[in-house]
């Protein structure tokens, strides 16, 4: 597996795939790389000729300065983890590569009520971030094919929307979430938890996963207050949000009504830690 660290060499080393046409899959991430990042590079090894994973944490997309400097990072077993799972490629820019002298190059698009719902009020800034960036690592690498994840389902949503607004050519590819034996989804943030949280973390996927059962036999009010409620009985847990929202605009819904495509979505503090978890209803 190759590593580069400078946008120059990404663009020579992909200059021979790219001139036979070859397909091109890309997994971006902020590396503290788990079994949930690494499902979507073996996906790509599988749909394409050659796979680039990119490890950088985007601090534009980090609204709280705590967290930016607590983000694990362990570039070394990235990179063993990536050459074992049939990467080709790992990109690990530094900020100044991607920042030149600190300009960051804004992208504005309107997403409507999209990037500020949810995520979005809870992280001022945190969509505008990551469409910046993503939208240079597409540039970079020219993709046929790009990796996310459904646990960040927001964030696909918004990166579909991108792609639409800008006309881009790659393909956006939604893997479902990866979960530890005990139903958490796996998260780079999930390292952060005390021995005590990662006992009780399940909670969460828990009551997601209970909400998916009681379905439209519960009025959306109730179940909502209903799960809030649940999560927070034990005094570790804080509900940020919770809702249950139309599964392509992510409008939050007030009644089930004609509702087929529905997602429960939550932000959760447990102890110091957010964690953010959503399941697919009626699917
Ligand atoms: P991150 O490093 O957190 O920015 O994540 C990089 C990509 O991996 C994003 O598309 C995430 O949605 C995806 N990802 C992270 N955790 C999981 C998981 N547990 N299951 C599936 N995809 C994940």
């Amino acid at each position: 597996m190759k590593e580069i660290t400078t946008i120059k060499e990404v663009k020579q080393w992909l200059k021979p795939y790219l001139k036979k046409n070859l397909r091109i899959g890309f997994v971006p991430t902020m590396g503290a790389l788990h079994e949930g990042h690494l499902r979507l590079v073996r996906q790509s090894t599988a749909e394409n000729n050659i796979t680039v994973c990119s490890v950088f944490v985007n601090p534009i997309q980090f609204n709280n300065q705590e967290d930016l400097s607590k983000y694990p990072r362990n570039l070394s077993q990235d990179a063993n983890l990536l050459r074992k799972s049939g990467c080709d490629m790992m990109f690990c820019p530094g900020l100044e590569e991607m920042y030149p002298g600190g300009r960051i190059d804004n992208v504005e698009l309107e997403f409507g009520l999209l990037d500020k719902i949810m995520e979005g009020k809870f992280r001022p800034g945190h969509f505008r971030g990551v469409v910046i960036v993503v939208n240079k690592l597409f540039n970079i690498i020219s993709p046929t094919n790009a990796y996310f994840g459904k646990k960040d389902y927001q964030q696909l949503m918004v990166i579909n929307r991108m792609k639409e607004a800008l006309g881009l050519a790659v393909n956006i590819i939604a893997c479902e979430t990866v979960r530890e034996n005990d139903g958490l989804a796996m998260s780079s943030r999930n390292l952060r938890l005390t021995i005590g949280e990662r006992q009780v973390a399940r909670k969460i996927f828990e009551v997601l996963y209970k909400v998916r059962e009681k379905g439209t036999k519960t009025p959306v009010w109730e179940l909502r207050e209903w799960a809030i409620k649940k999560i927070q009985e034990d005094s570790r847990f804080r509900v940020e949000y919770f809702e249950i929202a139309d599964r392509e605009t992510l409008m939050p819904i007030e009644s089930w009504g004609q509702k087929t495509q529905a997602i429960a979505l939550a932000a959760v503090y447990l102890g110091d830690v957010r964690l953010i978890d959503n399941v697919e209803l009626f699917s």
